[in-house]
């Protein structure tokens, strides 16, 4: 660890080192006291069947309480945290953040739904993923079908033979796996048939606007029918609008989550507002 900060150290006075080498350097640096110092924070977001107006799930999407700036989003730090593979260490704290809730609510006596975290490609080709998830769900003493994970088609693109085995092994422990980002990757569609997956969530990009005039409204129906023919879930994220609601309910996509229902909140916000309304 010294070691590496002396060689961060010697860059940082190296003349040729740029401005943005700089302001990375300084993120990386306040990024691992966030990790020691718990400097992050949860937020969930519902996931909603648009038919019943329920809430089905949720997103646990992380957020920095960067202790002079306030409040981070992920697009500003999560680039840099998979460069340095501090990803590692804050994926670890966001699935204990989790666990830890659905066991207090458990607790508590409120209804449980599954949560579903984002899995970083670095961390979901380890071969001891899967094996973790079992541990961490058998030290909470918590059922698989409570934990759903998230996964972008890069992450399934690289090692067929690791990702089998631990898909196998998530299904296993009732452990649902999503696609995230669906249609935005530049994968083929073949990894669809090779691997045992629950579902899909379509971007946010294909959602925006949708009308039944609109170029997105095609691929966005292409994608729906494609998914009910291979039985997997489908899901829309960043629905914003009661017309794009519309669309995707004519089109038989119930699952919906985006500004409509609920922006992602804190924690004790969610609980109040999606789990305790009866
Ligand atoms: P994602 O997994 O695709 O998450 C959905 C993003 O869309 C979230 O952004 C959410 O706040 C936003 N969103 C949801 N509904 C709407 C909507 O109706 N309109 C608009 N404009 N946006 C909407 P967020 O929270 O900024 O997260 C961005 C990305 O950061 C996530 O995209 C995910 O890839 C990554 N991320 C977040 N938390 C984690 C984490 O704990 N671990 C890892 N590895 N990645 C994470
Ligand atoms: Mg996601
Ligand atoms: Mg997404
Ligand atoms: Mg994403």
């Amino acid at each position: 660890k010294s070691k590496e900060l002396g060689r961060n150290m010697y860059q940082l006075f190296d003349q040729s080192m740029s401005k943005r080498n700089y302001q990375s350097f300084i993120l990386e640096r306040d990024l691992r006291k966030a990790i020691m110092n718990d400097e992050f924070v949860a937020y969930f977001q519902p996931r909603v069947n648009a038919l019943t107006g329920k809430v089905t799930s949720a997103e646990a999407l992380i957020r920095w309480n960067h202790p002079q700036v306030g409040l981070v989003s992920p697009g500003d730090f999560i680039p840099l945290a998979e460069e340095s593979g501090l990803i590692i260490p804050m994926g670890k704290w966001m699935k204990r953040r989790v666990c830890e809730q659905l066991v207090a609510w458990r607790e508590a006596g409120i209804p449980l739904v599954p949560i579903s975290v984002n899995i970083s490609s670095q961390r979901f080709l380890q071969k001891d993923f899967a094996k973790d998830i079992r541990a961490l769900l058998e030290e909470y003493q918590l059922e698989g079908k409570y934990l759903e994970i998230e996964i972008t088609e890069n992450s399934i693109m690289k090692n067929e033979e690791t990702v089998t085995k631990t898909l196998e092994e998530l299904k296993e422990l009732g452990v649902k796996i999503y696609i995230d980002d669906f249609g935005t990757g530049y994968s083929s569609f073949n990894y669809l048939k090779t691997f045992q997956l629950d579902g899909v969530k379509i971007d946010r990009a294909f959602i925006q606007n949708i009308s039944s005039e609109s170029e997105n409204a095609s691929i966005t129906t292409a994608m729906i029918k494609m998914a009910h023919h291979l039985k997997l879930e489908v899901v829309a994220e960043g629905v914003e609008t009661k017309q794009e609601l519309d669309y995707l309910v004519e089109q038989n996509c119930l699952q919906i989550q985006g500004y409509y229902f609920g922006r992602p909140c804190p924690i004790e916000e969610f609980e109040e507002k999606y789990l305790l309304t009866v």
